[in-house]
């Protein structure tokens, strides 16, 4: 079997801990499979790079940033492969310019545009377990690009199309995917399946476990993705087509994301066009605009609320300098966070959304903006009463069953 393996940032979160992940890897090779194995950094390094370069400014060059965080999957890479060949196996470490990964030119959060299967087939052919750093490509250019937060699992999911493995695993520190993050409502049920539909909601809304362009490409290459626990045998979490689940329950999971901001605009002049030409520029500028709220007008005025990554609020802020002539005020609030509630069964059936508000109401919990889909509600509420909303949503819908 062709398996690609990734490790995250708890995994390999200290020289033991990567011995521990080339034992595993071992078991897998004296199995007979051969081995693709993509790693994270050691969990904090990423974090760490990035304040580094905050302590010399506030908005560094993003060519720069790609330079400088793609270096701590490098460290991994190089350590796994060398824990590896200590042990008579061979390996070889690859950065993502080696493994043949070519992205656009967006800085910090990159998209992959092509991978050439040749490099780690090669060393696979060979023998060898090739351990590529997550996270990371290289633009026709040349320059260093990374993926985004999470990016890693993105990185073995392209690799697992690209080589036609038979499974992506992606390793991580709880035992798979929960109906809701299990650190925040220790009653959460690990998931035996899920389907990728439902999962790319719960990661796009929050839910790290998997970043959200992993589910997304694992979809639409086909890839059999499974996540599980580093640190114990325990079975993980497949993630199916939904016709390969029996049972749909109306909700499947509760996630989380305290990392939006939310830009208010008050006194918006109303008229046709000043819409396009304000979330224009925002496009323009990169900037991933989430939840949209417009009031109805009032002579001639309008209220506009919008969420945006925490990371991309000093950006927006620029951004909407432009149009201070077409509002009265703005506000920028980082103190809230959404939580949301996935469920394709919400597809046929009425009053989740009404349960929803009930519960919320109970814990008097003020909700700022609502939005839904097909198969999701987010709720925004302050930051201070979200993980109290997370379990309180998660107990009405009888998650904990
Ligand atoms: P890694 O470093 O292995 O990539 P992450 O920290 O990115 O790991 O993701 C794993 C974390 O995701 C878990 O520790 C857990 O706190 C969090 N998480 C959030 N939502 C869920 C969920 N629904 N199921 C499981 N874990 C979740
Ligand atoms: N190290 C990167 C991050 O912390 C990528 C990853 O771990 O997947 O976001
Ligand atoms: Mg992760």
């Amino acid at each position: 079997m062709l398996v690609v393996q990734k490790f995250g940032g708890t995994s390999v979160g200290d020289l033991d801990r990567i011995q521990n992940v080339a034992n595993r890897v071992k078991k897998s090779v004296d199995a007979g499979d051969q081995v693709v194995v993509v790693v994270s950094a050691m969990s904090g390094e990423t974090n760490k790079l990035i304040d580094y370069a905050h302590y010399y400014s506030k908005t560094p060059s993003v060519r720069e940033m790609d330079l400088l965080l793609s270096s701590g999957e490098r460290v991994t890479s190089a350590l796994l492969a060398i824990a590896l060949q200590e042990m008579g196996i061979a390996s070889v470490a690859m950065s993502g310019r080696q493994a043949g990964i070519t992205t656009d030119g967006i800085h910090t959060k990159a998209r992959i545009e092509m991978i050439d299967p040749e490099p780690i087939l090669r060393q696979t052919r060979n023998g060898s377990v090739v351990v590529v750093a997550g996270f990371q490509g290289i633009t026709q250019e040349g320059d260093v690009t990374t993926l985004g937060r999470g990016g890693s699992d993105l990185t073995a999911v392209a690799i697992a199309g690209a080589i036609k493995a038979d499974l992506c695993e992606i390793f991580t520190d709880v035992d798979g995917v929960y109906t809701t993050d299990p650190r925040i409502e220790p009653l959460a049920k690990k998931l035996e399946k899920i389907s990728y539909d439902e999962m790319l909601e719960l990661a796009s809304l929050g839910a790290k476990v998997l970043q959200n362009r992993s589910v997304e490409m694992a979809k639409k290459l086909n890839v059999k993705l499974v996540t599980r626990n580093s640190f114990n045998e325990n079975e993980g979490t497949l993630i199916v087509n939904e016709e390969e689940i029996m049972e749909q329950p109306i909700v499947s999971g509760i996630a989380l994301d305290k990392n939006q901001a939310r830009v208010t605009l008050r006194g918006v002049t109303d008229r046709p066009g000043i819409a396009a030409e304000i979330f224009g520029a925002l496009a323009a500028a990169n900037i991933n605009v989430d939840m949209i709220v417009q009031n109805v007008g009032d002579s001639g005025k309008t209220n506009l609320g919008f969420t945006v990554p925490k990371t991309e609020l000093i950006a927006a802020q620029k951004a909407i300098e432009g149009f201070k002539k077409d509002f009265d005020s703005v506000d920028f609030d980082n103190n809230i966070a959404k939580v949301s509630i996935v469920g394709v069964g919400m597809k046929s059936h009425s009053g989740v959304a009404a349960k929803a508000f009930t519960s919320l109401s109970n814990e008097n919990i003020n909700i700022l903006m609502i939005g839904t889909s097909e198969i999701k509600i987010s709720v925004v509420v302050h930051e201070k009463y979200s993980e109290l909303a997370v379990r309180s949503l998660h107990a009405a819908y009888e998650l904990d069953k």
